[in-house]
């Protein structure tokens, strides 16, 4: 188990001292988290790190994952790309579902926290079905700047209870919203091992594992199989690229559980990959794994269409690979086009083509960007930071 002073040097003593010294008013006290999946997606990467470093700290942190059968997973994935602005028939069934799996959450759980934080849509009504006895804040991962108005009037009704709201980023606060509201960046844990440093020789080793050979360059991209991270446009860039440089294509992508629309897109893709040997796509949940892509890549991409903040741009930033990745959501937060990373249209495959064979044309350039890229995720994007944030909050709201 990981303790807070282990970050000591990585970003100071100064840092560390300060989350110490801010966690004073805070020992003992009972704060929950409820979010919809233990594993899969930057949500559940998250508690995973922050979680128990708050409870290093001395407070009391729960963590909570709401069930759901099969139905309300494919239905609140419904409601999450609705307010990507995707179309939706926005039946009464499906309301029912939805207000009926957070309502049975009331038969398995108690709460009688000092705070409670709720993660994104999925366990949002449940503020309705409990007595209010503490603060409840909604922390909304997803872009909402050009919601589905019908789900997202229908959501406000239950958004309305809370009393604060803390988004990623500044643009996805909704105009038409009362509540309190803040912005905290997500950010990534320097000490996992999906983020630490590693060999050469445990690289080699998990490179030979999954029979990805290193004798040309390796483009990747690492990401749930979601249609919203654009898998297969990736490839058409692919297509592109290896036309100019003959050069490798690795996709990995895991499944999380609350997103039911995975394994469609994981055949899809691997279906467009059959019988050849330059693109490498792989289902597997490996922290390792993503940490061995994330380094011997010339360049990581994120050709995400949508995206909430994109902590797999954070994880190769910090590595020092340069990234490719699409102008949307909380991505531009962490890349400064030309300084960190270039930032591309995705919908441009002859830009996003064109912007990796810069960098692969000239190593130097790449080397440059990936070190601006470390400095700026150790300055804003580490879970020091990201702690501070939070225990202003729950300062501040308690
Ligand atoms: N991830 C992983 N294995 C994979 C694909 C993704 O562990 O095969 C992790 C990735 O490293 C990151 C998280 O899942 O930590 C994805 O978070 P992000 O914010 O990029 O996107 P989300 O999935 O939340 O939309």
């Amino acid at each position: 188990m990981k303790h807070l002073e282990d970050y000591r040097d990585i970003v100071g003593d100064e840092i560390v001292s300060e989350i110490f010294q801010k966690s004073k008013g805070l020992y003992g006290k009972k704060i929950l988290h409820v979010n919809s999946s233990y594993q899969g997606g930057g949500v559940a990467e998250i508690l995973n790190h922050l979680v128990p470093l708050m409870s290093d700290l001395g407070i009391e942190v729960d963590w909570r994952v709401i069930h759901g059968h099969h139905d309300f997973f494919n239905i609140t994935k419904k409601f999450h790309n609705a307010l990507q602005g995707e179309e939706i028939n926005f039946s009464r069934l499906k309301r029912s579902v939805y207000t009926e799996t957070n309502k049975q959450f009331t038969t398995y759980s108690n709460i009688d926290h000092d705070a409670v934080i709720i993660h994104d849509p999925q366990p949002l009504p449940l503020v309705r079905y409990f007595k209010k006895r503490q603060p409840w804040i909604w922390r909304a991962h997803i872009d909402l700047s050009e919601p589905n108005d019908e789900v997202w009037s229908y959501l406000k009704q239950f958004i309305i209870r809370y009393d604060k709201i803390i988004f990623s980023a500044n643009d996805f606060i909704p105009s038409d919203i009362g509540t309190d509201s803040e912005v905290i960046y997500p950010s990534i844990d320097p000490l996992t091992v999906k983020n630490k440093d590693i060999d050469q020789a445990t690289i080699d080793k998990y490179l030979a594992k999954y029979g990805i050979k290193d004798d040309k360059p390796i483009i990747s991209q690492i990401s749930r199989f979601d249609k919203w991270k654009d898998p297969e446009g990736v490839i058409e860039v692919f297509e592109r690229v290896n036309d100019e440089v003959d050069c490798r294509l690795v996709l990995l992508g895991a499944m999380a559980t609350d997103d039911p629309e995975g394994p469609r897109v994981y055949e899809s893709v691997a279906d467009k990959a059959k019988g050849r040997d330059d693109i490498i796509v792989i289902n597997k949940e490996s922290d390792i794994l993503v940490n061995v892509i994330q380094r011997v890549s010339s360049v990581v991409m994120q050709k995400s269409l949508k995206e909430g903040f994109g902590l797999t741009v954070t994880e190769a930033l910090w590595k020092g690979t340069p990234v490719v990745a699409s102008d949307v959501g909380g991505i531009p937060l962490q890349v400064t086009d030309g300084e960190t990373g270039f930032l591309v249209d995705p919908e441009d495959y002859e830009e996003v083509a064109s912007r990796i064979l810069e960098i692969l044309d000239d190593p130097e350039l790449g080397a440059k960007l990936g070190g601006s890229a470390h400095r700026n995720v150790k300055e804003h994007f580490l879970i020091t930071r990201h702690l501070l944030n939070w225990l202003d909050v729950l300062k501040n709201t308690i």
